[in-house]
């Protein structure tokens, strides 16, 4: 049985605006925002604004809602960041990958022939994460 939803988790406090982000994306029901140790440029996190620990307590119309986001926001990374391709990745629980427990499904952009850095490599320059907003937002038109 997962734990259940911690509030003080680092995706809750972007959501109650006490921590900063790089947002790109948000409506009633989502927030999507820049990762700050992206695993290839334009890494791109979509959550939900209900509390929800991973895929076991969000309800399927949320977590369709979600991927109906990252759906969106794939299609204008390929636009933005001039990728040949996305990867979309979701994990659960500490078993499954999952560092931060607040449901986040990750978009990746990726280019033929490059590897994704394996995660947490490093805080990206708020410079190069503040174009890479700008990139996708317009993209997302
Ligand atoms: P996961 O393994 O799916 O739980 O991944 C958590 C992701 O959150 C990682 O890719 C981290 O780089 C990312 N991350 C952690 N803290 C922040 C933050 N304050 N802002 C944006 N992304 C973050």
């Amino acid at each position: 049985m997962p734990a259940a939803y911690d509030p003080n988790n680092i995706f809750a406090k972007i959501l109650r605006g006490e921590l900063p982000c790089h947002k790109v994306y948000e409506d009633e029901r989502v927030l999507a925002f820049l990762d700050i140790m992206p695993r290839a440029p334009g890494h791109t996190l979509v959550i939900p604004k209900t509390p929800a620990r991973n895929i076991f307590d969000i309800s399927p119309d949320d977590y369709a809602h979600v991927a109906r986001v990252a759906q969106k926001i794939a299609t204008a990374a390929m636009k933005a960041f001039q990728a040949d391709g996305i990867t979309v990745a979701q994990f659960n629980e500490r078993a499954g990958g999952q560092v931060v427990f607040h449901l986040h499904m990750h978009v990746m952009p990726r280019r033929d022939s490059v590897e994704l850095l394996p995660p947490g490599t490093r805080q990206e320059d708020v410079k190069v994460l503040e174009d890479n907003a700008t990139k996708l937002i317009a993209a997302l038109g």
